[in-house]
């Protein structure tokens, strides 16, 4: 739908300024969004780190010409640009979806609590899109900011909408209400999530409620006794389902099977039996709710019971998997609509770093798109992304083939996905940055199979999200001027550098840091152009730092001296270089007693350029070395005073590690040097406590054995069965970073998110866990190392060491997997 300028003006109360160009049809807030920027209108968000108004010429350079502004600051100067000044451009975003959301008098479900709300509203869309045109939002769009734009999709051919709302503080979700609207209710659960910012549970579960206020009806679990309560207190009609006999919805029993859970259910005096093809508790709940929607709706149950079956978990997740002739894999192997093509081809573009990006896309679909509009779209999508090659797999998108060859991509079409494997020269994906995605019944897992490099089957898995958040509660806590260093030593702490470096560059970090030139060098071949400091730089290693513009902490009179005499006989200006200072950590750095002659010896190489003076804190984690602390900051300042009256130029200082970002304010200086707290592993201080671990490992079981009582497991004989046991051998061990120590019991793994311990010795690549007690295991299960069950903080305490230490210890065989869920 298109709305004039001046509809716009009346909605959001602004005033205009510049002359009304055309219709609107896109909102954008983030300028590496823009798609059609013509139709687009930008709002420039305030925000506390990156004020939206300086993105504007970026959004004009792009063809964008409508903007949305903040009263009270000064408008560039743009030809032919029309600007609508509100007081609070988020404010006007919400009016405009809330005017949108008005003129559908549709059914609209809205979604919300502590988990599940996304898997909930994915499964709803996958049991009732087959029979009417259903609009969701994309991905996990639920904030303030989410869910405006998720409403403002709503298009006249929609016959309902599914929409999530979450909170994080009180007072937000009235304002959500008032957006979504919506008829129907659904109460996923109340669990921990966001408890910092409320009082209790009791006022967390009656803020979201506020989301049923106008409600016909909510579903909601009646086994949870608060939310039981609450409900009978409010005036809306429930729809609950649970264990007791008045439920709408009666669970009688549920059993695990070896392919899921049988339901057994009683619903309108009727008996039945649904299976689900899921054990976990988690999982029976999420489709409960969603049961109990279509049971009320009186959807037959042959047809429930069939879409139940080919319900998908992992719909949301994209996966990145190195695939041959060094490319790169983006997994979307699940879905098929042009919300999700955009979602991903955001992802493909971050990852990009200068090489070329390809698409492998099945027929597509949209809700009430004709194919010639849908493929025009997709085209101009994959253009605007930078995509250079399309493989193009099945019949419909054949006839509409020319639209991407006139936006001069180039076009390889395919029958059918076996087609494909059969045919398709792998060569040219080489270095590719490559996007899999079509809809399932291409089964495109198996062209991710057929590209995919094989590898050991244990992977790492890293939460691009978590990472997201980590560097935002980060960010929330520095001034806006001050600078972000990410310290991506040891392959960014083990995980993933060129990958991770590549995200941070999208995210806008200031410098990345890494401890040896060779690791800057993987950075650089990886396409990450951040400035880089590389702390521990060899003479051997100059002309490396040279050739990939690597930036040295020089941190002795013998470095700083044969990197003078390198420089000189290459006859180079300007030459960047850190100076880092030992305050009190003893390890490397100038003292201050060398203050003096080093400000001599930089007075005499002009052609260095001072980048930055830097300190690390040795316990910056620890109150009772506070005054060491206090100590080691006093004695930077006046060393770093000392070396601003000599250069007389400005450089940056920093200081603080991740422990000392959260406890020690006042040392973060012009810069931050972030480690370990963006992998969420960092002491729990205040704000600290929401970081969330972003990294997971996970491995498979090879063989189950049951080994009878008196019998040994393992090298050395040590572990005696005292019963009758089943060991699972599973494919991870010391050599994969698995520490010795972790066997005989000290070590936990969980499976099925059951807890099972360690029997024997670990060995090289493998270790046995005892899993007697344990339900439904089986070759190729999949096993959690650690992750959410097991964090890797408690980890480390059962083996006597520090996460840094098992994190940076994960051998590289161990697969690194990126996930964007
Ligand atoms: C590793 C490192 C950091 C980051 O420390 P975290 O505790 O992981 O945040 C900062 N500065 C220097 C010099 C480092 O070596």
């Amino acid at each position: 739908m298109h709305y004039t300028a001046q509809q716009i003006a009346s909605i959001i109360e602004a005033k205009i300024h510049g002359e009304p160009l055309g219709a609107i049809q896109w909102l954008v807030t983030d300028t590496r969004k823009i798609i059609f920027p013509a139709e687009s209108l930008f709002f420039a968000l305030p925000g506390p780190h990156r004020n939206g108004h300086t993105y504007i010429q970026d959004a004009f350079r792009r063809g964008v010409r409508s903007f949305v502004v903040s009263a009270g600051l000064a408008l560039p100067t743009l030809e032919a640009a029309v600007f609508f000044i509100v007081s609070n451009p988020l404010r006007a975003l919400q009016q405009l979806a809330t005017f949108h959301r008005k003129q559908f008098q549709i059914p609209v479900i809205g979604v919300t609590g502590s988990n599940g709300k996304t898997i909930v509203k994915e499964w709803l869309y996958q049991l009732i899109q087959p029979d009417i045109t259903v609009l969701r939002s994309p991905k996990s769009y639920n904030s303030q900011l989410g869910v405006p734009l998720s409403v403002w999709q709503l298009e006249p051919i929609h016959q309902l909408a599914i929409f999530e709302a979450g909170i994080s503080l009180p007072n937000e979700m009235v304002n959500l209400e008032a957006i979504i609207a919506p008829t129907i209710g659904i109460f996923t659960n109340l669990g921990a999530a966001h408890d910092e910012g409320f009082e209790n549970r009791q006022q967390k579960l009656t803020e979201k409620w506020q989301l049923f206020r106008h409600c016909q009806l909510v579903i909601f679990n009646s086994d949870n006794a608060i939310i039981k309560e609450h409900a009978s207190h409010s005036t809306v009609k429930w729809l609950d389902w649970g264990s007791s006999p008045t439920a709408f919805v009666q669970i009688v029993n549920s059993t695990t099977t070896l392919n899921g859970t049988d339901l057994q259910l009683i619903y309108a005096k009727r008996k039945l039996t649904l299976h689900l093809p899921f054990s976990d508790t988690a999982a029976i709940e999420n489709a409960m709710h969603c049961i109990t929607w279509c049971l009320y709706q009186q959807m037959p149950i042959y047809t429930l019971q069939v879409r139940l079956q080919n319900l998908q978990p992992l719909e949301m997740r994209l996966e990145w998997k190195t695939g041959i002739h060094g490319s790169l894999l983006l997994n979307d192997c699940y879905s098929h609509d042009l919300s999700s093509l955009q979602i991903a081809l955001d992802y493909l573009q971050q990852q990009a770093g200068g090489r070329k990006c390809m698409a492998i896309l099945s027929d597509m679909e949209e809700s009430g798109l004709a194919d010639a509009a849908l493929y025009f779209r997709v085209a101009s999508m994959l253009a605007a992304k930078g995509v250079t090659n399309l493989m193009a797999i099945g019949a419909k998108m054949v006839p509409y083939l020319a639209y991407f060859k006139d936006l001069n991509i180039q076009v390889l079409p395919f029958e059918h996905t076996n087609a494909f494997i059969e045919t398709l020269d792998a060569h040219i994906l080489k270095d590719a940055v490559v996007l899999v995605k079509g809809a399932r019944s291409f089964g495109f897992e198996q062209i991710i199979a057929f590209l995919e490099r094989q590898a050991h089957r244990t992977v790492l898995e890293i939460n691009m999200q978590a990472l997201g958040q980590n560097f935002g509660i980060t960010k929330s806590v520095l001034s806006p001027t001050t600078k972000v260093m990410v310290m991506l030593k040891a392959f960014g702490y083990g995980s993933a550098d060129a990958e991770i470096g590549r995200w941070l560059q999208f995210q806008q970090a200031d410098y990345l840091a890494v401890a040896y030139a060779d690791e800057g060098v993987n950075l650089r071949k990886g396409g990450v152009s951040l400035p880089i400091m590389v702390m521990n730089p060899a003479p051997s290693t100059f002309s490396l730092l040279d050739e990939y513009a690597l930036e040295p902490a020089l941190f002795s009179f013998e470095i700083l001296n044969s990197f003078i005499s390198f420089c000189s006989r290459r006859g180079v200006a300007n030459v960047p270089v850190h100076i880092k200072l030992d305050t009190g950590m003893h390890r490397l750095g100038f003292s201050h007693t060398e203050i003096i002659d080093l400000t001599q010896i930089l007075q005499e190489s002009s052609f260095l350029k001072v980048q930055s003076v830097f300190t690390h804190l040795a316990a910056s984690e620890n109150p009772l070395a506070d005054s060491l602390t206090t100590q080691q900051a006093q004695s930077f300042e006046a060393s770093c005073n000392l070396l601003q009256q000599a250069l007389g130029y400005s450089f940056l200082r920093h200081a603080a590690n991740t422990a000392a970002i959260f406890r020690h304010p006042h040392l973060h200086y012009d810069m931050v040097r972030l480690g370990i707290g963006l992998f969420g592993t960092a002491k729990p201080y205040g704000i600290a406590k929401s970081l969330i671990p972003a990294t997971a490992m996970y491995t498979t079981v090879a063989q189950l054995k049951k080994v009878a009582a008196g019998k040994t497991v393992g090298y050395g004989c040590h572990a005696v069965l005292l019963r009758d046991s089943v060991i699972a051998t599973v494919r991870v061990g010391y050599a994969d970073g698995y520490r010795r120590d972790l066997g005989n019991g000290v070590g936990c793994m969980f499976i099925h998110q059951q807890p099972a311990l360690t029997v024997g010795n670990v060995c090289m690549d493998m270790t046995m866990l005892d899993v007697t007690d344990l339900s439904n295991v089986h070759p190729g299960d999949r096993v959690e190392v650690f992750g959410p069950n097991m964090p890797l903080a408690q980890l480390a305490d059962l083996c006597g060491t520090i996460p840094y230490e098992l994190m940076t210890g994960i051998s590289q065989r161990v697969k690194r997997i990126l996930v964007e869920e």
